[in-house]
């Protein structure tokens, strides 16, 4: 729950009409979109001027979304997207908890902005920008934390089935349809109550995951046979070239949960997926684990990164063999 006294001075601040905008984490994932546009169809419901400004475009899988053509693309359109920021009396950033998680181009801005911010984030270690914060790492997503922001201010009956669409896509995505430890009793009765609400749950994950391309199928052909064992370390990991995306007409979205499968062996509790990005001169790099090892630790300590204990994410600047290498030795180094 946000505390009381924060809630009680933004009701006051939405209890007349304000220009509002809502910003998500950079290379949008189900939750990021599904806690912007949820709380868009919320707001837009008090009669405020909302807008939803992408750091960048993000993948076909989540277009499907309502108002997900609203929203506005920084990086491509950064002169339209400047004044709104300007000008806005409320900037709401969800699902990340550091303005550089918005990209170099944005986050530059955004440091330089001043404006009243509210966090609503489930991220380990948030900066300290927002005015008001609404920060739990152990929150599902932040579609839940945007669900228990809504009840706590009062609204629960403007969450409609098209607020609820969008909050229970991310619900889906961030707990891998509910797998995940992260999901709780509490997050699985939010999901009950936005079925309630009218929200249509089999159609969601047909929309998230059965709208796949012929070569996304063939291109993670190709990377579960990549993967490597590491079974003495109870590690796994994949990687991808940019000749193998080309190849298989990489689309952004394509490698959406690849990283999962190397958690799916028998006895392995850490695994990463390496992703070479030439236009970007990174390697773009995801960890996983199950139990107690801290990839959010991991990511922050070897990979310029950060995340949840069991999920995160990070990069590498040198290619594709050396940072596979760098991975091999701090594994070896570091865990038994
Ligand atoms: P994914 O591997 O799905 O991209 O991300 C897993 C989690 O780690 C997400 O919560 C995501 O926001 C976070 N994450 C991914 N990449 C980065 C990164 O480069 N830096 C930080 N701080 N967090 C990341
Ligand atoms: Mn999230």
């Amino acid at each position: 729950m946000m505390n009381e006294q924060d809630i009680e001075a933004i009701k006051v601040l939405l209890a007349s009409p304000k220009k509002i905008v809502i910003i998500p984490h950079r290379n949008q994932d189900g939750d990021s979109m599904g806690s912007t546009l949820g709380l868009y169809h919320f707001l837009i419901q008090l009669q405020h001027e909302v807008t939803v400004i992408s750091p960048n475009e993000f993948a076909d899988y989540l277009k499907w979304m309502p108002a997900a053509d609203k929203v506005l693309l920084f990086e491509e359109n950064h002169e339209a997207c400047e004044p709104k920021l300007n000008e806005a009396d409320i900037i709401f950033t969800l699902d990340f908890n550091a303005f550089h998680r918005t990209g170099e181009f944005m986050g530059s801005f955004l440091e330089k902005l001043d404006r009243t911010f509210i966090m609503i984030d489930h991220h380990q270690l948030p900066d300290d920008y927002a005015k008001y914060m609404y920060s739990d790492t152990k929150m599902s997503s932040a579609c839940e934390m945007v669900y228990h922001f809504i009840t706590q201010l009062g609204y629960e009956n403007l969450i409609n089935s098209t607020v609820g669409t969008c909050l229970y896509t991310g619900l889906v995505t961030d707990t891998g349809s509910f797998r995940f430890s992260s999901t709780t009793s509490t997050t699985l009765r939010v999901a009950a109550s936005l079925v309630d609400k009218g929200v249509n749950s089999a159609q969601i994950h047909n929309n998230l995951f059965d709208t796949s391309s012929y070569n996304r199928l063939q291109l993670l052909g190709k990377a579960l046979q990549n993967m490597k064992l590491m079974p003495e370390y109870k590690t796994s990991y994949i990687t991808l070239t940019q000749n193998e995306l080309d190849s298989h007409h990489y689309q952004k979205g394509d490698t959406e949960g690849f990283v999962n499968y190397g958690l799916s062996i028998d006895g392995i509790d850490f695994t990463a997926i390496f992703i070479e990005n030439k236009p970007e001169g990174i390697i773009k790099i995801s960890f996983r684990s199950q139990g107690d090892f801290d990839v959010n630790q991991f990511a922050r300590n070897y990979f310029n990164g950060g995340g949840h204990i069991n999920a995160a994410g990070g990069k590498s600047t040198v290619n594709i063999e050396e940072t596979v290498a760098k991975f091999i030795k701090i594994v070896k180094e570091t865990k038994k």
